[in-house]
């Protein structure tokens, strides 16, 4: 058996880590790619909503001006029923012919106006059914997501617990000095445990080793490291 053998056993568990921890830091960005997926059917109905506003308050303005119009003729027609010449009387029906003409054109542009609220309503109904139909799916993948973490975090206890307790098992001067060095390779690069190839290259960097290097290594007295990138060898 290699001498680097609980080293071996060590990065097993710390592979497992940092698999999990990579997870971890990947599933927020996918809840969130999912949550962009509903911003622009939000954004739709927004729309559709503000456009059937419009169409509301237009009904709303012209149906003032025809109220107003109507008063305005109401007005006129009393003032009239009171004058004594003939020639103010024909005046008056000039003006009150006048002002129903603005009244029929502001009603006949009411109605046009009005031909759009359905057009506006269904509009909103397509998008709603949009939005709806997505949110379910994003709901759901949400909630997968979130059951994700709790289950990756939940491994990822385990799993440092285990590498704990695989480090205080291991313990004694020997493994304390190569678990040192082990750990300061890992800062910097994965795997650090590699094996030596029959052809003395390095399963890491893949640079060929001196072969007093390879020999050292199937001495297995020694922990020894590839010259290139300092990654502990051992032969399989
Ligand atoms: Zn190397």
């Amino acid at each position: 058996m290699t001498k680097v053998q609980p080293l071996i056993e060590l990065q097993e568990i710390d592979g497992r880590i940092r698999e999990l921890e990579l997870e971890l830091k990947d599933l927020p960005r996918r809840k969130a790619l999912e949550e962009a997926r509903l911003k622009g059917l939000e954004a739709d109905l927004k729309a559709a909503k503000a456009s059937r506003e419009y169409v509301q308050n237009q009904i709303a303005n012209l149906e003032a001006e025809a109220a107003a119009l109507k008063e305005k003729i109401s007005g006129l027609r009393t003032t009239q029923a009171g004058l004594k010449s003939n020639k103010e009387y024909a005046q008056y029906s000039m003006q009150i012919d006048l002002v129903s003409h603005d009244l029929e054109a502001t009603e006949n542009r009411q109605l046009a106006v009005m031909d759009d609220i359905p057009t506006a309503d269904n509009n909103i109904k397509v998008a709603q059914e949009k939005y709806d139909a997505e949110k379910t799916g994003v709901d759901a993948s949400c909630q997968v997501i979130t059951d994700r973490i709790a289950l990756v975090e939940g491994m990822l206890k385990e799993a440092q617990a285990e590498r704990a307790e695989k480090v205080r098992e291991l313990q004694g001067p020997e493994f304390s000095k190569m678990r040192l060095y082990y750990e300061r390779i890992k800062t910097k690069r994965w795997p650090v445990v590699v094996p030596l190839t029959g052809e003395g290259v390095c399963g890491g960097c893949h640079l060929v080793q001196p072969p007093h290097v390879a020999q050292m290594v199937d001495r297995n007295t020694d922990m020894v490291a590839c010259t290139m990138c300092g990654r502990i060898l051992y032969r399989d």
